[in-house]
């Protein structure tokens, strides 16, 4: 299965805590760049580009991870969320998966024809601590969305979700954060997620240690290339048996 990514567009607008240190404003500002600047991609119909033949540059039964340098709901991205859905419509052989931070504003720009959800999205929900996990988990819950997923990225607290994690969820993602100015991530607050999911027959993944990883009360700090690695070695990954 190929995988892609797709940036219909650029930068973001930070919108609560996890947007700290977020990697994009990180990479541009290397790079001299500023992601408070938000602008459509020369790329942005990637997804439906063809070949000389006529067919799809991407092909059919990919999964083109979605909007990961902006906010797919961005306020500023309202008109270009209706293009944006209509290429996800085009290829509905296709899988497209994003995250947000902005789960209210679901609704905004949403297609007449999505009705209980298209079977080509996963949406998911990131939340760092708990305030975030309870103003954005119940949303989510309530929405028409088929496959659903809570992201706890990057991990700053401990986070509770015992009451969310019902039929609905797909899976769970737990990761610390990068970087030199990196938040703290207790393995213990990775763990509690874990067991939670493991109990209810969730799927979970451990995405990365980041680069404070707090164990048995001491901090280690983590190289970026090494931050993955870790997290597989942790061996604490969840497949659900129906899978
Ligand atoms: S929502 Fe995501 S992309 Fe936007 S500022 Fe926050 S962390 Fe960065």
């Amino acid at each position: 299965m190929a995988i892609f990514s797709w940036n219909p567009w650029h930068g973001c607008k930070k919108k609560s805590e996890g947007c700290l240190n977020c990697y994009v404003y990180r990479h541009d500002a290397r790079y001299g760049g500023d992601a408070s600047i938000i602008y459509k991609v020369k790329d942005f119909d990637m997804p439906i580009r063809k070949n000389r033949r006529g067919e799809y540059k991407i092909p059919s039964g990919s999964i083109i991870w979605t909007c990961f340098t902006s906010d797919f709901f961005l306020e500023e991205a309202d008109e270009w969320r209706k293009e944006a859905w209509d290429i996800i419509r085009e290829r509905h052989d296709c899988s497209f998966i994003f995250l947000t931070k902005r789960i209210e504003r679901f609704n905004v720009s949403l297609p007449d024809d999505w009705g209980d959800g298209w079977n080509n999205v996963t949406i998911g929900c990131s939340c760092e601590n708990q305030t975030r996990a309870d103003e954005r988990i119940p949303l989510l819950l309530a929405l028409p969305i088929k496959t659903k997923q809570i992201i706890c990225a990057p991990l700053l607290g401990e986070i509770d979700l015992s009451k969310y994690l019902n039929g609905q969820i797909y899976s769970v993602v737990a990761s610390g954060e990068s970087g030199i100015e990196a938040r703290i991530c207790d393995y213990d607050w990775v763990l509690r997620i874990r067991n939670e999911c493991v109990k209810r027959n969730i799927e979970f993944f451990y995405k990365q240690t980041g680069s404070k990883f707090l164990k048995d009360g001491k901090v280690y700090r983590i190289k970026v290339k090494d931050q993955a690695i870790q997290a597989r070695k942790a061996k604490i990954d969840f497949k659900n048996s129906n899978d």
